[in-house]
């Protein structure tokens, strides 16, 4: 999926690995702390991060958002995702096109990432669903897997080679905002976008980016 951002991203200037901690407003910039030290000054900002953090990083920075709107925010909620990915010694009995929808025991879908063009190799991405994943949030994540594998053998097959289980903390809003984005501060410009508010998946990103950036354009002197 990273893909579609790779190549719209293409020929712009971009700073990768750079952890925000803090966003303040200072006169007529923003103003953003570096986790390593430093800072990146902005008369615009995007801010795409899930909105728990986004909220965060603007406390860390004593942004005072009005009231109303910041009691919004906070309503937005987010399902936490276990998932395990295994390389299997064969491929997996997922029918083409290689996704399958479960909803059974731990299991919320499996991805056969072959099928999906992801791997070269027979593998599998299995996710738990989202009360199995709250549950055993705090596990040892590589035993956590085990359950999954073992309820995944219908579709996976016995023959496991390798697997590691990764954890989402939010991975996906489960109740999102009513507007594609939102405009906290009009001068400088601070808006806030990503599926959160325009829908759980990746279109939905896509979609409040592409909102975003016309509520940008449509400022004084941004066109
Ligand atoms: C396991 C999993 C599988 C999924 N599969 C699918 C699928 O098959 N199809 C689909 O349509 N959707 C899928 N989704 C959902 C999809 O990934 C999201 O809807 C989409 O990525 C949301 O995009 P976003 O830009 O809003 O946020 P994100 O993609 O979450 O981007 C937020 C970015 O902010 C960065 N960030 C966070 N904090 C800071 C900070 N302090 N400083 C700097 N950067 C920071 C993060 O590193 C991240 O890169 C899946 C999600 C998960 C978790």
């Amino acid at each position: 999926m990273s893909a579609l951002a790779k190549h719209a991203a293409q020929g712009i200037a971009l700073r990768l690995e750079t952890h925000v901690s803090a966003l303040s407003l200072e006169g007529s910039s923003w103003c953003a702390t570096l986790k390593t030290g430093g800072m990146i000054r902005a008369r615009a900002v995007v801010m795409t991060v899930p909105v728990p953090q986004a909220l965060a990083i603007l406390s860390a920075g004593s942004y005072v958002m009005d009231p109303k709107l910041r009691s919004g925010l906070e309503g937005v909620e987010y399902e936490r995702c276990l998932a395990v990915m295994a390389i299997l010694g064969a491929p997996s009995w997922v029918a083409p096109p290689g996704g399958l929808l479960i909803d059974e025991g731990p299991i919320a879908w499996i991805a056969d990432n072959q099928q999906k063009g992801l791997s070269t190799v027979p593998s599998a991405t299995i996710h738990a669903n989202p009360g199995y994943s709250l549950q055993h949030w705090e596990d040892e994540r590589r035993s956590a897997g085990v359950p999954w594998l073992e309820a995944a053998i219908p579709w996976i097959g016995t023959g496991v080679k390798d697997y590691q289980v990764q954890g989402w903390r939010y991975s996906k809003p489960i109740r999102t905002w009513v507007e594609t984005c939102v405009m906290v501060h009009a001068s400088p410009t601070l808006i806030l976008a990503g599926d959160a508010f325009g829908g759980p998946r990746v279109e939905g990103a896509a979609l409040s980016g592409w909102s975003a950036a016309e509520a940008l354009l449509a400022l004084p002197g941004c066109a």
